[in-house]
């Protein structure tokens, strides 16, 4: 359902609590913090499944609407460090929409094929079609991120991409897709617990990666690319939001509602009928 705002936890809209600006430093966020929200882990939890039901009433208005020829999509583009809750995201704040309205990728180490093309050529492929929510988990961030910290390719060569990345976003912005992107922080602390968790646990055994320990020790290479990476991309057509990822059920709660705003902002109805009903209903009749 629609927010009311009298009862509502949030003292301030996501979009305005959450929003990166000139001043953020990655090295500073409170990886612990619940910005905007007044409540604790039950209410953000419960308010997650009410606001999943509103966001997937939306969804299907975005669906209808594609279907009758509106262009429109969502994107969410979720970055972060390992385990700082991407999939998460994805299964419990995607996860409230029918499945045949998002296209959902994620983007590893590039394939042969893929280093053969510009890094921009997977992303592309993947971009939401009209009327659908796209999710990138991961995304042509990771041209900035892990290939910078590595000097996978020289320096002049990804210092270029900042300004080549917000011209690429200009134009999918430009074709009719809003662009949520959220950067996920969590804590060094944070992120041994999990991994430690994924090593406790049997059935999260598959989500181990040795390499990730490994990445742990490159933590200050990886802050200070997230920052030039928020200093350089923090456009007005497509603006970074930091939330602080700590307590998942937080993270969660907030980018819902991103979602929900993003979506809310198309004012979408539904689409006419592109038949007379009055005679639909009289052959029906006599069918
Ligand atoms: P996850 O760890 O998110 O579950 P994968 O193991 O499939 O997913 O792949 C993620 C890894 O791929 C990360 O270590 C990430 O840094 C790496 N990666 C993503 N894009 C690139 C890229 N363009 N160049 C090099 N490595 C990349």
């Amino acid at each position: 359902m629609p927010n009311d705002a009298e009862n509502s936890p949030w003292t301030k809209p996501v979009t305005e609590a959450l929003r990166a600006g000139p001043d953020t430093r990655v090295a500073d966020i409170d990886t612990d913090a619940t910005p905007g929200f007044e409540g604790d882990k039950e209410l953000g939890t419960r308010l997650l499944e009410e606001r999943g039901t509103y966001l997937s009433q939306l969804q299907e208005k975005l669906f209808a609407n594609g279907r009758s020829g509106d262009r429109r999509s969502v994107l969410l583009i979720l970055q972060g460090m390992d385990t700082a809750g991407k999939g998460g995201m994805v299964r419990h704040v995607i996860g409230h929409v029918d499945p045949q309205g998002v296209d959902h990728a994620s983007f590893g180490v590039p394939t042969p094929e893929e280093l053969r093309h510009h890094y921009l050529w997977r992303i592309n492929k993947a971009l939401p079609r009209a009327g659908q929510i796209g999710v990138f988990d991961r995304s042509h961030y990771e041209d900035v991120l892990v290939v910078r910290v590595h000097d996978l390719v020289p320096e002049r060569v990804w210092s270029a991409r900042y300004d080549e990345i917000n011209q690429f976003e200009r134009e999918i912005v430009d074709n009719g897709t809003t662009i949520v992107k959220v950067a996920m922080f969590i804590s060094l602390d944070e992120q041994k617990k999990r991994l430690a968790e994924r090593l406790e646990r049997p059935d999260k055994y598959w989500k181990y990666n040795p390499s990730d320990v490994s990445e742990r020790a490159l933590w200050p290479a990886y802050q200070e690319a997230y920052q030039a990476m928020l200093d350089k991309t923090n456009t007005e057509h497509a603006p970074w939001y930091v939330i602080p990822a700590n307590r998942k059920w937080y993270s969660r709660v907030a980018v819902g509602e991103l979602m929900i705003d993003a979506l809310e902002r198309f004012r979408l109805d539904w689409p006419a009928a592109m038949f007379d009903v009055e005679v639909e209903k009289k052959r029906l009749a006599l069918s």
